[in-house]
């Protein structure tokens, strides 16, 4: 057995023993290294980068997200805000399937000052946070979607959160009227909580992309959220890919934003940013958490956590000054 199927092997016995695992202190480290062994294609290479428009997310929701984006859709569209946790999930996801930084900056300020946030505090205490994932502030760094894996073992949702795996995090009773809104036979709901009750979650998420798109066999074996939306629209399209239709608003607004040319002294600046000593990355580190920590006041674990990561960051701060 090569080195990869080992790895995924790994991966899906140790998500079936999850319960019993996730309960033994002894192993979260191993968990936690795990749910970043993620071997399989790597979604932060943006294929179809530009060839969404906002316009189109509700539909391709509805028909090509996997169950956890199209929850992390519903909850946005419905609250017009999501906390840290499902902000980083679905807007990584939405990175992977090719949502420029612009649209992404856009698509999030619109749905947030339908709420209690104003345009000010989304350019003060969101922003930033957006264009951190596209590698645009802080380290710079490309933040790639999250796998199944990493959203099944990390960072539970808490009540009043919208992120994680609905066949792992979800009651089984609310799982099954989430299942019920979206059409899917009681026939189709009873092999999913089969799956579930057998702690098969990728299975189960399998069998509802069967069920969505009417096939017998998804002929795929899913890991990630980002795999799901490529296969979905391969058998929707015929493999032609997502039809490109953007807005003039979008596409006026990407060529006002389009990046100069790179000259060699913006190449080198850029190098200077990346290889930043230590106490700046700490930092710049340190302002992204305190967003989190502005933002969700009324996440009282997620602020515990910035907290703790923020004293961290803090020592790291006063050890090099
Ligand atoms: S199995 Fe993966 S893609 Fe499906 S709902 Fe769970 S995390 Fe999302």
């Amino acid at each position: 057995m090569c080195m990869i199927n080992f790895k995924m092997t790994l991966l899906q016995l140790t998500a079936r023993s999850l319960p019993v695992v996730q309960s033994d202190e002894r192993l979260q480290p191993l968990l936690n290294h795990l749910s970043h062994a993620y071997v399989g294609q790597d979604y932060s290479v943006q294929k179809n980068v530009g060839k969404i428009s906002l316009e189109q997310i509700d539909a391709l929701s509805a028909k090509s997200f996997p169950l956890c984006m199209r929850q992390l859709h519903k909850a946005l569209r419905d609250n017009h805000h999501l906390r840290h946790g499902g902000r980083m999930q679905y807007g990584l996801f939405l990175k992977g399937i090719g949502l420029t930084l612009e649209q992404a900056l856009q698509f999030w300020k619109m749905e947030f000052i339908k709420g209690k946030v104003d345009a000010e505090k989304f350019d003060k205490a969101y922003a930033y946070s957006i264009r951190h994932n596209y590698g645009k502030e802080g380290k710079r760094a490309d933040y790639t979607p999250y796998s199944c894996m990493k959203i099944i073992l990390n960072n539970s949702p808490s009540p009043g959160d919208y992120h994680g795996c609905p066949f792992r995090h979800s009651d089984p009773e609310l799982l099954k009227q989430k299942l019920q809104l979206y059409k899917i036979p009681s026939t189709g709901i009873n092999q999913i909580l089969d799956l579930v009750k057998g702690m098969h979650y990728q299975l189960a998420c399998q069998k509802y992309f069967e069920l969505t798109h009417t096939t017998e066999d998804s002929g795929f074996s899913l890991n990630h959220p980002n795999q799901y939306f490529t296969e979905s629209q391969v058998l929707l399209t015929g493999g032609r890919g997502i039809k490109k239709e953007s807005s003039q608003v979008e596409s006026t607004q990407q060529s006002q934003n389009k990046p100069p040319p790179k000259t060699s002294a913006t190449a080198s600046q850029e190098t200077a940013s990346v290889s930043k000593p230590a106490n700046s990355i700490a930092k710049n580190e340190m302002e992204i958490l305190e967003e989190i920590l502005n933002d969700d006041e009324e996440d009282q674990s997620a602020n515990s956590i910035a907290k703790n990561e923020m004293d961290i960051s803090a020592a790291i701060l006063n050890e090099d000054q």
